[in-house]
């Protein structure tokens, strides 16, 4: 199977998704190849340049320039009719959900989004708000798949080698109607949660605004971050900008330590991608023990200030 994966450029930086579509692919197909589109390509290439792809396919354009889903679902059209994969895959981003249907209905290929599971020649994907597992398949020549976040492990990368090769692509502002603006910034802190190595994440279940300091408490004795589940950010007891989930941010630290959150799939699909999750909750059912390695039931208000206690201990 000939596999292409389309990568996300976020000016110069790989998106993480990226890097797990590709080992995806690598376990799903023999021959895979990736599409880099637009500028800052060269920081990336040589992060990939050590890995086992067949070329690395670099696009530029001047209708490149920034991401726009006219240009984009137009140049992945022109290089797969160029290289003829069997599949096109990607990380599920906001991008990806943009413009992949476009290419769907360019190629006339099937797309089956948003994809946790492989196996042979179904794909499993989460409906009705993840309650059921659907597994789709497809008898079609040439298909789309994109992958849900944390489905594949980066670490999981086939070291090799790789070619790379520039591809001249036909655009013009016919095809080309529509502009992007800058993306959406959210709210700046100066904490950058998707580089802190422990998280501390607060929950419903912290009770109410006057419990909070016991979480950041908590995260300075363990040299950690602090980011909330959205209710805790709506209700306004913790900043925006540490968010985590599906209109959050998404996170990867070494330890992700819940604190009376339930598990929600809006919430894991921003976290799950963490090397080991530990989860308090009073509900031995809560969803979030499902993906934990590590399982606390009881009361966070009980244990937490234990917890503080015995660090100050040491
Ligand atoms: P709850 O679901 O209310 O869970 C609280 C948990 O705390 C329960 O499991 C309970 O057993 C436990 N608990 C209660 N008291 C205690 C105690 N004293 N000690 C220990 N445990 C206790 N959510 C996000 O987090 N991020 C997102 O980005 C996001 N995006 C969304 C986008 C959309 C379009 C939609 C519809 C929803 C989104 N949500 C998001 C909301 C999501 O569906 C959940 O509602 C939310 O994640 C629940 O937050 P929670 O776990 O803190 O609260």
């Amino acid at each position: 199977m000939n596999i292409l994966v389309v990568l996300e450029n976020n000016t110069g930086t790989l998106h993480r998704l990226s890097l797990e579509a590709i080992v995806g692919s690598q376990k799903l197909g023999e021959s895979v190849s990736v599409l880099l589109i637009g500028e800052g390509a060269e920081g990336i290439i040589n992060q990939l340049k050590n890995y086992d792809l067949e070329k690395i396919i670099t696009v530029k354009h001047e209708l490149l320039a920034s991401y726009n889903a006219d240009g984009y679902s137009e140049t992945v059209k022109q290089v797969a009719l160029s290289i003829s994969p069997n599949v096109i895959t990607a990380g599920h981003t906001y991008q990806t959900r943009d413009y992949m249907p476009r290419v769907s209905a360019k190629l006339g290929a099937p797309f089956i989004p948003d994809v946790i599971a492989a196996n042979g020649n179904g794909y499993t994907k989460q409906i009705l708000n993840a309650k059921l597992n659907a597994e789709i398949s497809t008898s079609s020549e040439l298909f789309i798949l994109s992958f849900q976040s944390a489905t594949f492990s980066e670490d999981d990368l086939r070291p090799g080698s790789c070619e790379v090769e520039s591809f001249h692509v036909e655009l013009d502002s016919n095809i080309v109607r529509s502009v992007t603006e800058d993306p959406f910034q959210e709210e700046q802190g100066d904490v950058d949660l998707e580089s802190a190595d422990v998280l501390i994440s607060v929950g419903r279940g912290i009770e109410k605004e006057e419990n909070v300091p016991l979480a950041f408490e908590l995260a300075r004795k363990m040299g950690a971050e602090v980011s909330a589940s959205r209710p805790i950010v709506d209700s306004g007891w913790i900043e925006t900008f540490r968010q985590v989930g599906s209109s959050g941010s998404n996170v990867a630290p070494k330890l992700y330590f819940s604190l009376g959150i339930s598990g929600a799939i809006q919430h894991v699909v921003g976290m799950k991608g963490s090397k080991k999750i530990m989860a308090i909750n009073k509900d031995s059912d809560a969803p979030i023990f499902e993906i934990a390695d590590y399982a606390i039931i009881g009361d966070v208000l009980e244990i937490v200030p234990k917890l503080i206690e015995a660090l100050e201990q040491n």
